[in-house]
């Protein structure tokens, strides 16, 4: 950052004040998204220490062939993790979600987990909910990951398309069948002889990152890892 940059940012700082997502504390000027006391008490999984096998990596076996997940956060609608990831998603901010995949990424860094990872694919949204939201949550968190670790983000290779039931109506047999075929795979070259790392923002029973496994997996000779912001309890 330049100068100059630096100059205007805390300028621009002080005459609109930036503040945390979880405690709506005043931000400092170096953080991003949360204040550093929220970001300390955030529910770390830790999952990356056991990246191959993990509560995580247990929903999608048998089922889909993955190598490794990790969700960063345990995610409950009472922790203070559902209030960034309620930011993140509802309350356009795209910064939000810009800065967590920073700070993902920053801390699983030293695991190893990226290391051989060749490209990053967000879970699409279809075009309908990206024109009414405005922006795709888990497409800013893989340009986070992608600013830390400089591995590239395919967005065009995969595409969602619009259903009209809201997911959240349904129970979790009715919610698998309802993104089964959801997606599209408009680009098996794109992503053929490379290993993805799938990006969304909550992991829940799966499902949705098992539906663009199962459309991707056409792309020849193709390995799979997922990364989410948050895991669902159980
Ligand atoms: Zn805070």
């Amino acid at each position: 950052m330049t100068k100059k940059n630096t100059i205007w940012n805390r300028l621009l700082d002080t005459i609109l004040p930036r503040h945390c997502s979880i405690c709506d504390s005043r931000l400092g000027f170096d953080e991003k998204a949360i204040c550093g006391s929220c970001a300390t008490r955030l529910p770390r999984t830790h999952y990356e220490l056991t990246a191959d096998y993990n509560p995580m990596t247990v929903l999608f076996q048998g089922i889909v062939p993955i190598e490794k997940a990790v969700a960063f956060v345990h995610f409950n609608p009472h922790n203070a993790s559902a209030r960034l990831i309620y930011a993140i998603k509802y309350y356009r901010h795209p910064d939000y979600a810009m800065a967590m995949g920073e700070i993902m990424a920053k801390e699983l860094l030293s695991s190893g987990f990226f290391n051989n990872i060749d490209a990053i694919v967000p879970v699409p949204l279809s075009r309908r909910r990206l024109h009414q939201r405005g922006y795709n949550q888990s497409e800013y968190l893989a340009r986070g990951v992608s600013k830390i670790t400089s591995i590239p983000v395919i967005t065009k290779a995969l595409r969602r398309k619009h259903f009209l039931q809201s997911q959240t109506m349904l129970g979790h047999t009715e919610r698998q069948k309802n993104v089964e075929n959801m997606f599209v795979l408009r680009d098996a070259s794109a992503l053929s002889d490379r290993h993805i790392l799938l990006i969304d923002d909550i992991c829940t029973t799966g499902a949705t990152a098992m539906a663009c496994i199962q459309e991707m997996q056409v792309a020849k000779n193709i390995r799979f890892s997922i990364l989410t912001l948050g895991l669902t309890d159980h």
